[in-house]
């Protein structure tokens, strides 16, 4: 316990403690100035890393955000008189208004258009700045007087212990959000936006969520830099310092707050390694020698490719050449910025964190806490009463993409507690048909109604709400994540506490008792020993039936089952068929799809046959098996009837 505690927290709080002691013996106010900013960066830098690492999003609008709380801070100051904490305030508040404001449009957005709507903001905030001169000075600036904190005036010294104490704070709270149900949506986001919508999670909301926090944490880290410097000029917020800044969280190490700290502490010194050039030159030498090191580490064991191992050490190589030629660094700093940009984009890829993890971990090798007892079945999945009333009901359901009619008229009719099989031979529509009724498409034409109610269309996340839960026939399992957190990132209903009580460390008890939750429906489907297993690890069949438990946390009301048998050897697809009864035997409406005719034979009452888009037999698995249509559309495929089709 108290080792753990000393690994875990032991090397924050001496840095932090080693930082605040600082300014007892070092009354150099350049040194301070320095300090100050790496805690101010500090913040900005924990902020970029939420949309740049845990969202994997080209994010190049945080200097926007900076600069917003920048002068939100300093015009509350020149023009409401307002004190240090409402300069503050405004300044957090400005970044989370902004970053929402941005977010929404942004977020419907992926990679280089999210990239170039974050362009367009940071150009678009620069010019306002610049040119709203009544307001902010323009050009020619904007000078504040520190106001006092709390009735006191702040040294040097104290304003420093400020930013420290509040980036402090700021990676306590993140800390606790990304070890909440946070961070697992963020990491799940990243394997499968798909699989995260259709557990309920919400792709978007939890994108458009991270994006506001991290432009808050932004536009805090501004009011700090305003409060800091106490003159405001807008061309401060150029896209120079934005490729600074996305320098130091990909060079410290994404999805780390120690990368984040490392980045910090890298661009803090940066305009010293420039105007120094002993320092230079010590620096860019041990990055030839990283380069070096790693390049040829990831040969040798064959991770790297010659161009990874060999780009990165010519780049640095000619820092090293270039910092003896050159006579004045300060001239070459964007072409040094981008020769050390590169070198880590394609050398170091995880960052020095993400290097130094691996060798960390194995010094600090720490059993994770050990697991609560799975939670009883009967709370986790309670047995719903079915009473063979109608469920699910598809009226003349048609799905065509252009030309091709993947589902053509398709009525059907799933009643409450059935395990209602669907079949057809390959590229019939049976993929296309759960996909419309799960909401991953929106229906050309139809009607889709469950327990009466219209079923929403086009929405993966609404269909879930509706209590419909999936898995998929190309696995989406969030693969980064161990079994165990695949399933607790789906429970239904499981996380009630509000964002800012996570901050604060609030949501420990319903983790708990995620776990325990989670642990049961992995004990159903007979994973409970792999609970620690990254998800990516497990046997193939293992993430098929992880699927299923995920799937289960949902606490559905109809489950869909596209081909769960596929791919799977006899002896596992025997634990699949003793899986589906035991979910069957708590009431959980099922629609399978199957290319083992066996297994429909054995555990559906009905079979729904799907030929070209359109039903062509219905009824229970031997009447199908001998309607002449069905065995029409199966010559030339495997057979239908009797042994099992190809998967
Ligand atoms: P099944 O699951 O029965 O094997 P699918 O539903 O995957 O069949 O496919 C039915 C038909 O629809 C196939 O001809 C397939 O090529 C087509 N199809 C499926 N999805 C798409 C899509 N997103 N765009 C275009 N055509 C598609
Ligand atoms: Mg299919």
């Amino acid at each position: 316990m108290l080792r753990r505690l000393v690994l875990t927290r032991g090397p924050e709080l001496a840095v932090l403690g080693f930082l605040a002691a600082i300014p007892l013996f070092v009354t150099n106010p350049y040194a301070l100035g320095l300090l100050t900013l790496l805690a101010i960066y500090g913040i900005l830098l924990i902020g970029l890393d939420v949309t740049v690492g845990y969202l994997g999003q080209v994010n190049l609008s945080h200097v926007a955000f900076l600069g917003l709380g920048a002068y939100a801070a300093g015009l509350v100051v020149v023009r409401l008189h307002g004190g240090f904490t409402f300069s503050l305030a405004a300044a957090t508040l400005v970044g989370l208004v902004f970053g929402g404001l941005l977010a929404f449009p942004a977020l419907r957005l992926e990679g280089p258009q999210f990239a170039l709507a974050t362009l367009s903001f940071a150009t678009l905030t620069a010019t306002a700045l610049n040119e709203l001169e009544a307001l902010t000075g323009g050009a020619q600036g904007l000078s504040i007087l520190r106001p006092p904190f709390l009735g006191h005036p702040l040294s040097a010294s104290g304003f420093f212990w400020l930013c420290l104490a509040l980036f402090a704070l700021v990676w306590m709270a993140m800390r606790n959000l990304l070890a909440s149900q946070w961070g697992r949506a963020f990491e799940a986001l990243r394997d499968s936006p798909i699989a995260t919508d259709a557990m309920g999670v919400g792709t978007y909301r939890h994108k458009v969520a991270a994006f506001a926090l991290g432009s808050a944490l932004g536009g805090l880290a501004g009011g700090l830099y305003a409060l800091n410097f106490l003159y405001l000029q807008p061309q401060s917020y150029s896209y120079d310092l934005m490729v600074i800044l996305l320098l130091g969280v990909v060079l410290g190490g994404r999805m780390s707050l120690w990368g984040a700290f490392l980045g910090a502490c890298l661009v803090v010194l940066l305009p010293n390694l420039l105007s120094n050039r002993l320092l230079f030159q010590v620096f860019s030498g041990l990055g030839l020698l990283l380069a070096a090191y790693s390049g040829t580490r990831g040969l040798v064991k064959k991770t790297t490719r010659p161009f990874q191992a060999l780009a990165p050490v010519v780049a640095m190589g000619l820092l090293v050449v270039g910092g003896l030629k050159v006579q004045n660094t300060e001239d070459w700093r964007k072409a040094i910025f981008a020769l050390m940009l590169f070198s880590v984009v394609v050398g170091l890829p995880e960052g020095v964190m993400g290097f130094a993890a691996k060798a960390l971990s194995k010094l600090f090798h720490l059993e994770p806490p050990a697991l609560p007892p799975a939670a009883s079945l009967d709370e986790v999945l309670p047995a719903r009463a079915s009473d063979g009333s109608s469920l699910l009901r598809l009226i003349d359901l048609k799905q065509y993409f252009g030309g091709v009619k993947a589902v053509d008229g398709v009525s059907m009719n799933v009643v409450s507690g059935a395990i209602h099989g669907l079949i057809g031979p390959n590229g019939s529509g049976k993929s296309t048909l759960v996909n419309v009724v799960s909401g991953l498409y929106t229906p050309t034409s139809g009607e889709m109604t469950l327990r009466g109610r219209l079923l929403p269309t086009g929405s993966l996340m609404r269909v879930a709400g509706f209590g419909v839960a999936r898995t998929f026939q190309n696995l989406q399992i969030f693969s980064g994540l161990s079994a165990l957190d695949n399933v607790m990132v789906a429970l239904r209903g499981a996380y009630r506490t509000p964002m800012p009580l996570v901050l604060l460390g609030a949501a420990r008890g319903e983790e708990r008792k995620a776990q325990a939750d989670a642990l049961a429906l992995l004990e159903l489907t007979g994973l409970g020993v792999d609970a620690r297993t990254p998800a990516k690890d497990l046997t193939y069949g293992s993430q098929r039936l992880l699927e299923i438990a995920r799937a289960l946390a949902r606490r559905p009301e109809l489950l869909i089952l596209d081909e769960p048998a596929a791919g799977l050897a006899h002896p596992d697809v025997m634990r699949l068929v003793e899986i589906i009864r035991r979910i069957a035997s708590r009431g959980v409406t099922m629609i399978l799809i199957e290319h083992h005719m066996d297994v429909v034979s054995e555990l559906c009452t009905t079979v729904t046959v799907l030929d070209g888009g359109r039903v062509i037999a219905e009824g229970t698995p031997d009447e199908v098996k001998r309607h002449p249509k069905v065995i029409e559309a199966y010559l030339g495929q495997a057979p239908a009837a009797g042994a099992a089709a190809e998967a």
